[in-house]
């Protein structure tokens, strides 16, 4: 199918959202647009679907959108492939998006998924990194070959070119203080999806008990020097109020679940404290934790990769080391 792809203009950010709680990777999504937006000298527009989610739009619009549309109606509460994705057919095909980005979560990827097939699009999935090139073509990228190499994938022929990113990979936006007339700048769309015309309906709705642990604050992480014994990465865990994580090698020896994992082919995470016990380094463990904002290192042998990319480093015993730490927590 040949497009004429000069009629395809601005980068748009599917706001995810649940009960009308935006997913943090849409923000996330929102400032990488942003920048996207401006090398391509095209709009940001936040595409926002949900029942009684104008506020969500607003605030899209606040953290930096040049606009939103706004499709709002019970239809779209819970979210279902079918009408958000015959939705985001119609917007499409009005509107003409050149660049769709969509958060790399399981809702992410149903989405993605269901629109990219019948619009045709060039779809990069679980990416890690966008730009654009001279011709303002993105440049979606993305681990391959299990973590092996990066992947850089565009799509010239088709549009809208579109990505699902990992969630935590990019800096959030932020609401800005200014008073911008945020509401006009919120168009509501026409809604073209009816009850009636669903494909599925939702029986009920069960929360998942799997841990997310990209929004943790506190990750306290353990690898091959636990040794079989995770004890002391869980207590300290719990007192600091974070999140257990592992390293692979913990993974692989079953110590710590596999949803548990940071790295190139686990979790990327961003905690304000990341506490790596009893873990070399590697890039590829690195490669899930190197943008948390201290880094502290408990590792016994000085000579660890782990402590060139640690603030504070401490050469133990970590089965020694965590009970101390642990101890101090709770004497605070
Ligand atoms: P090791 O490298 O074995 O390090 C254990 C460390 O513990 C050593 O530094 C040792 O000095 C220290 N130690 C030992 N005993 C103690 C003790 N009692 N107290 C304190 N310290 C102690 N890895 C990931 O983590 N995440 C990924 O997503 C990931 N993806 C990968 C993708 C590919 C394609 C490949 C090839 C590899 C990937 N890996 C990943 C594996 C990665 O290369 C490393 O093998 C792994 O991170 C090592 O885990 P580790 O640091 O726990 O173990």
């Amino acid at each position: 199918m040949t497009i004429e792809t000069d009629d395809y203009r601005d980068v748009w950010v599917f706001v995810e959202q649940h009960d009308g709680t935006a997913a943090p990777v849409s923000w996330e999504l929102l400032a990488k647009g942003r920048e996207l937006a401006d090398e391509t000298d095209e709009s940001l527009v936040a595409l926002v679907m949900g029942d009684d989610v104008s506020d969500l739009a607003e605030e899209a619009v606040a953290r930096g959108a040049d606009r939103a549309l706004l499709a709002d109606d019970a239809v779209f509460e819970p979210y279902r492939a079918d009408p958000y994705g015959e939705q985001f057919r119609a917007l499409v095909e009005a509107r003409k998006p050149s660049i769709v980005l969509i958060g790399g979560t399981h809702t992410g990827r149903d989405f993605a998924g269901r629109v990219a097939v019948p619009a045709h699009a060039g779809l990069t999935a679980d990416c890690t990194e966008l730009a654009v090139d001279d011709e303002g073509l993105l440049l979606a990228s993305r681990p391959t070959f299990g973590g092996d190499a990066m992947a850089t994938i565009k799509c010239p022929a088709h549009r809208p070119q579109m990505a699902t990113v990992r969630a935590g990979v990019f800096d959030t936006s932020e609401p800005t203080e200014s008073d911008v007339e945020r509401a006009a700048a919120v168009e509501e769309v026409e809604v073209v999806v009816a009850e009636e015309d669903a494909l599925s309906t939702v029986l009920e709705r069960v929360v998942s008990d799997v841990v997310d642990i990209t929004d943790a604050d506190v990750v306290v992480a353990g690898g091959a020097g636990c040794e079989g014994e995770v004890g002391p990465i869980v207590e300290l865990a719990e007192v600091l109020g974070g999140e257990v994580a592992a390293s692979r090698a913990a993974v692989d020896e079953g110590w710590i679940e596999p949803a548990r994992q940071v790295g190139q082919t686990g979790k990327t995470v961003r905690p304000h404290l990341y506490i790596a016990a009893g873990i070399s380094g590697a890039v590829q463990h690195l490669e899930g934790m190197n943008d948390s904002d201290v880094v502290v290192a408990v590792n016994t042998d000085p000579n660890a990769a782990i402590f060139e990319h640690a603030d504070y480093g401490i050469v133990g015993d970590l089965h020694e080391v965590l009970p101390k730490l642990t101890e101090l927590v709770r004497e605070q």
